[in-house]
């Protein structure tokens, strides 16, 4: 890992942020004004574009990201977010956004593998992991199917025992990485009748 550290950076750049001071400090609280919470990719083309295409500005969502937009879990870390969303924030809708070309869509478990011990990972250490019983085929979480994918991460989700009863409609979108445009595949409004 020859890659110089971004820190140095950061910090420069938060000096001069401070120094400048135009940001007008704390507008908002950690409730979310449109009561929405976003599940979405971390992929870096979605940064600052999904906020802009989809209108949602600072104070207004709780957005999750996580490789794929997948919530996979029911106890796991994305959905605790959900949870911790609803049930202590106040959002009262949920949103799975996916993406087109989406890296969670190619990525192979040899790939990884290989990538892993190219990166340093011994391999010893991931045979032992291995053995000890993860099958990093399945930790991997691919999908071959981007809208199987947000149906299969919204229904989860609306399933889930801590969110029965509540009526909170979940709905699933795919967002363009490139032009910001959004598709409806699950409407939550209306779950019985996916939009495709
Ligand atoms: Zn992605």
């Amino acid at each position: 890992m020859d890659q110089a550290s971004n820190l140095p950076q950061v910090l420069q750049a938060n000096r001069h942020f401070l120094a400048t001071g135009t940001h007008a400090g704390a507008a908002t609280d950690s409730i979310p004004e449109r009561r929405l919470v976003i599940v979405t990719c971390m992929d870096t083309r979605l940064v600052g574009l999904l906020e802009d295409a989809m209108g949602i500005t600072q104070g207004d969502a709780k957005i999750v990201k996580v490789a794929g937009a997948q919530v996979r879990h029911p106890f796991g870390s994305a959905m605790h977010s959900i949870l911790i969303a609803v049930h202590m924030l106040q959002a009262r809708e949920i949103m799975i956004v996916g993406h087109h070309d989406c890296g969670m869509r190619k990525v192979d478990k040899d790939v990884f593998v290989k990538a892993m011990m190219d990166n340093g990972v011994p391999a010893d250490t991931i045979r032992t992991v291995e053995h000890a019983g993860v099958d990093i085929g399945r930790f991997l979480e691919r999908f071959d199917n981007l809208y199987d994918s947000v149906r299969s991460t919204v229904s989860l989700v609306r399933e889930h025992p801590f969110l029965s009863g509540t009526g909170i409609p979940v709905h699933g979108l795919v967002i363009d990485p490139l032009t910001g445009a959004l598709e409806v595949v699950v409407d939550g409004t209306n779950a019985s009748t996916p939009a495709i």
